[in-house]
């Protein structure tokens, strides 16, 4: 049984509400005809409706709930506000190994909250209707429909179009166990409207979600227990979670790795969970089992557009079975982030708008956990490094900025093929979605390792251990053989 408030109805959220989705909106007169409808106001959506306004075509863009969607109301913006008080517990909690005196007092969990309700109707302002209508862009709010290959319904008015993109999001997995349908559960919807922190919190699910948040209600002073059928960060590198698990356990987390509920139940207002050999109960309970696209209840076949076991039916152009209508963000492909999102909508636009052929493979999409220390990775993983390519790794540990910050937990690896270019790379560290950025570059723009040794770093930094997993990866790989050849030289010049 999912609870169902996402807001708290408070001033704050009213204020956000204003922004992305004012009471006193009147939807403008629908055009006989759009270029672009674009449905669903998420940051794919948003992106979209933008692109196209600004090289001036003709835009309608219909939300159901809140513009900003996920990232805004109940994702990243959230969780990344709560994240930073949780950051700030433990700089005290830190601060005496510093020599820096201090004590800890008692966390204001609903501060906690209310700033992140704060700065959240702040960033609501950037992507607000008002914004989009200034642009050109003509906002509906409302459930679209399709009823025919070229036109959508909402609230009653029918909007054609010549293309459409559906961004329509993903919303998080139910629970299936036996017992769900009678336990009260939070998920990634529902859980920032907490207004009181939980004395218990059941975690299900340890992925990126579920470590952020796990990691986040600990610190900010629940007892946590995060459970899954796995390790965590399963599609990450083996030796992040790792790590991760051993800062985990450092910091109180419960973990139940390997194990997968048996049953949910209530006991004396508690959730229990069960697992195969034992039960863990507390007085919440958050789901975080992964996120499904948003398909169902648009009238799809009426536009001629197919899916298949949940998910859209796309060619490498992100396009539909409908060649009218592609498909970005959330709904579309499965790197389920606001970057992807924004890349692949940048890229939809392209090749819906002119006739582009730009293909998703050739997007270089990395991502982030914002744990501490955050776990980042881009490209192929160690299972699937292509053959001929080896790994460097650098541990942060002989790196002097994590050293005088006494932060080394963590690692940087490259992947990197026989031409010398990054293929993969995983950085676990302190801001190690930072460094991504360079990683990123050199990979898109197809850099050599030995251009990004060439580069001048700035010291004391982070960057750092790129430049030296750079450098090492030369050393081990070129720089072995030019030595060989330059001692060989030598010897044919001493002989002749
Ligand atoms: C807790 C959490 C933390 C996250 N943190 C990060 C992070 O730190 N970094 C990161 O990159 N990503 C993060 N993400 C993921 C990120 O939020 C999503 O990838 C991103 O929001 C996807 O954007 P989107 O536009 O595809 O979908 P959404 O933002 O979900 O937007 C889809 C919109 O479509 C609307 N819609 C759906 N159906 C219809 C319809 N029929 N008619 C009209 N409107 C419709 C929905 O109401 C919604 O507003 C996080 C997610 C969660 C849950």
């Amino acid at each position: 049984m999912e609870s169902e408030k996402i807001l708290v109805g408070d001033a704050l959220d009213l204020r956000m509400e204003q922004q992305a989705r004012p009471k006193d909106w009147v939807p403008p007169e629908p055009l006989p005809r759009y270029d672009l409808v674009v449905i669903g106001g998420g940051t794919a959506g948003l992106v979209a409706a933008h692109g196209a306004a600004g090289l001036g075509a003709s835009v309608a863009l219909v939300e159901r709930r809140w513009l900003g969607g996920d990232c805004l109301v109940t994702g990243c913006v959230p969780s990344k506000a709560l994240l930073r008080s949780a950051r700030a517990v433990q700089e005290v909690r830190r601060a005496p190994e510093l020599g820096v005196g201090a004590t800890l007092g008692e966390v204001d969990f609903s501060a906690v909250m209310a700033r992140m309700r704060r700065l959240r109707a702040e960033i609501a302002r950037t992507d607000s209707a008002a914004r989009l209508a200034e642009i050109g862009v003509h906002v509906f709010f409302g459930s679209a429909t399709f009823s025919g290959q070229d036109r959508i319904e909402v609230e009653g008015r029918t909007l054609r179009f010549r293309r459409a993109i559906l961004a329509t999001g993903a919303r998080p997995r139910g629970l299936s166990a036996p017992g769900a349908g009678e336990v009260p559960f939070l998920t990634s919807e529902t859980v920032f409207s907490l207004t009181e922190r939980p004395r218990r919190l059941i975690v299900l699910g340890a992925g990126p979600v579920g470590c952020e948040l796990a990691q986040g209600f600990r610190r900010l002073g629940s007892e946590v227990v995060l459970i899954d059928r796995g390790r965590l960060l399963s599609r990450d590198d083996p030796e992040a979670s790792d790590l991760l698990r051993q800062v985990f356990e450092r910091e109180g987390i419960d973990l139940r790795l390997g194990q997968a509920p048996t049953g949910v139940r209530l006991r004396d207002q508690e959730v229990v969970v069960h697992l195969a050999e034992t039960e863990v109960s507390g007085d919440r309970l958050l789901v975080a089992l992964g996120r499904d696209p948003n398909v169902e209840g648009m009238g799809l076949e009426a536009a001629g557009v197919q899916v298949r076991e949940g998910k859209l039916v796309l060619d490498e152009r992100l396009r539909t079975t409908n060649r009218r209508i592609y498909a970005s963000g959330d709904v579309a492909v499965p790197y389920q982030f606001t970057h992807a999102a924004d890349a692949t909508s940048r890229l939809v636009l392209r090749n819906a708008l002119f006739r582009g052929r730009r293909r998703f493979s050739e997007l270089v999409i990395p991502w982030c956990t914002f744990t501490d220390p955050e776990v980042a990775h881009v490209g192929s993983a160690p299972g699937s490094v292509p053959p001929g390519a080896s790994t460097v790794r650098v541990g942060h540990e002989h790196v002097d900025r994590p050293i005088l910050e006494s932060r080394t937990d963590g690692f940087t690896k490259l992947h990197v093929d026989r031409r010398g270019r990054i293929v993969g790379a995983t950085v676990v560290g302190a801001e190690a979605g930072e460094q991504m950025a360079e990683i990123v570059l050199a990979m898109s723009a197809r850099l050599s390792v030995q251009q990004l040794v060439d580069a001048v770093h700035l010291y004391p930094t982070r960057s750092e251990v790129v430049r030296k997993a750079a450098e090492a990866w030369l050393r081990e790989h070129r720089w072995a053989r030019l030595r060989r050849w330059a001692g060989l030289a030598l010897k044919l010049g001493s002989a002749a």
